[in-house]
């Protein structure tokens, strides 16, 4: 039984059959995925979801992929935590993280539209997989393309951090730094996809891969209790995460595995790469590209291929947007890791800054319930945080040197 239907246009609507194929010939508008809702709805219970393996893979239903996935069996269902000390701090009543820093296999929230990307590339039969990347999108094709036996192409701007680099060469990828920003590396892949026959992943293969963002929404409406929080608040780069989140919980909804949908949506981006929350706070329809400068590099995209739909989520929603400056990123990225544990990269700062500043400005009240998108590892961003931690205090081999250096004997 297949639920998929066809691709649609999401401005004029027209259909087309299913193909590596991602924009409209009619109106130049994004094709996305539509699926017989009526179908699922009577096939599809919150019992035998909870039946399934535990992985993005139990809502298979809302997936474009014909037949089994061929990679990334095991990515999703990552830990869904109630954080009552960060809470403390924020003055909230009730917060809770999503945590896709311990995604499998990579470490990011990119195994879940990877996974579905290179699964769907293989049933259409390509070899080669590529992308334009800002970091965490190259860890997760050179790893998961590993896996399926493919050919991996990644471009990246050539300044990325070390972290980053090193976890997509690993993987035997051929990888590629453009000397120029993110939007001039997505230019330069979108002319070669017109040229080579390789599925880029955030191109041509797009409508498939940002399907995969859906489970996010997913995971967290079923690991609350198949109830949504208030607030959620999500990083936005190309504003396709935060787009998905939102289809995905309107998805269950029309199936019934959700009552009615009320969470506000709300987006967060660094200041030094804002376009879509300052077109929110000019109360523009459109995107204004901007140059972008900061350490939030996952995030640094200056010409967001879906940042008219995130200004649209948000709105939609009830939601709205706010960016915070590269300081109280690193202060954020501090603060979450001292208060719950979790070292998350520079994204997870902006998610967590951000909060903070929404609740502060009252934006968010204090007593409904938020959840915070933690969508990257800070293994991968050392040199954000490099100089802002301290050094090991050093002592010799001895108990003295101890007492003298660690233990004052005030202090005991
Ligand atoms: C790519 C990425 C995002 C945002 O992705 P978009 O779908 O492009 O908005 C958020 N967080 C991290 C860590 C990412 O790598």
């Amino acid at each position: 039984m297949n639920q998929l239907k066809i691709l649609k246009c999401k401005e004029c609507g027209r259909e087309y059959e299913v193909k590596p194929f991602h924009v409209c010939e009619f109106c130049f508008g994004p094709l996305e995925v539509a699926y017989d809702y009526e179908k699922i709805k009577r096939s599809i219970s919150r019992k035998e979801i909870e039946s399934r393996p535990k992985n993005m893979w139990r809502y298979k239903e809302f997936l474009p992929l014909d037949g089994e996935p061929a990679v990334g069996k095991n990515v999703g269902f990552t830990p869904f935590i109630k954080a009552e000390r960060l809470a403390k701090v924020l003055g909230l009543r009730e917060l809770y993280l999503k945590n896709d820093a311990v995604n499998y296999p990579t470490l990011s929230f990119k195994d879940r539209v990877v996974s579905v990307a290179i699964s769907k590339a293989i049933e259409f039969g390509f070899k080669v997989v590529s992308c334009a990347s800002t970091g965490n999108l190259a860890n997760s094709v050179a790893a998961l393309a590993a896996e399926g036996g493919l050919e991996s192409y990644i471009f990246i701007p050539h300044d990325l951090e070390q972290g980053k680099i090193l976890s997509t060469l690993i993987y035997g990828a051929k990888l590629i730094g453009v000397k120029g920003s993110y939007d001039e590396v997505n230019r330069l892949c979108s002319e070669i996809a017109e040229n080579y026959q390789w599925a880029f992943v955030n191109i041509n293969i797009r409508p498939f891969y940002s399907e995969g963002s859906k489970t996010f929404g997913f995971e967290i409406a079923e690991q609350m209790g198949w109830k949504l929080p208030q607030h959620i608040v999500v990083p936005m780069a190309g504003g396709s995460l935060i787009t998905k989140i939102w289809k995905g919980l309107k998805e269950f909804e029309k199936v019934g595995l959700l009552n009615s949908v009320t969470t506000k949506i709300h987006g967060a981006q660094a200041s030094g790469s804002n376009p879509i929350v300052s077109a929110f706070k000019n109360g523009l329809d459109w995107i204004k590209p901007q140059h972008p400068k900061t350490i939030a590099k996952s995030l640094a995209i200056g010409n967001p291929a879906d940042g008219y739909y995130a200004l649209k989520t948000i709105r939609e929603s009830g939601g709205s947007a706010e960016d915070v400056s590269d300081e109280e990123i690193v202060e954020a990225m501090k603060l979450l890791a001292r208060t719950e544990g979790i070292f998350t990269e520079t994204a997870g700062g902006v998610t967590v800054g951000v909060t903070k500043k929404l609740v502060e400005k009252g934006v968010i009240p204090k007593d409904e319930s938020v959840l915070i998108a933690i969508t990257g590892n800070g293994l991968k961003t050392q040199e954000a945080v490099q100089d802002r931690v301290g050094g090991p205090l050093i002592i010799e081999p001895k108990f003295s040197d101890f007492e003298k250096k660690v233990r004052p004997k005030d202090n005991k």
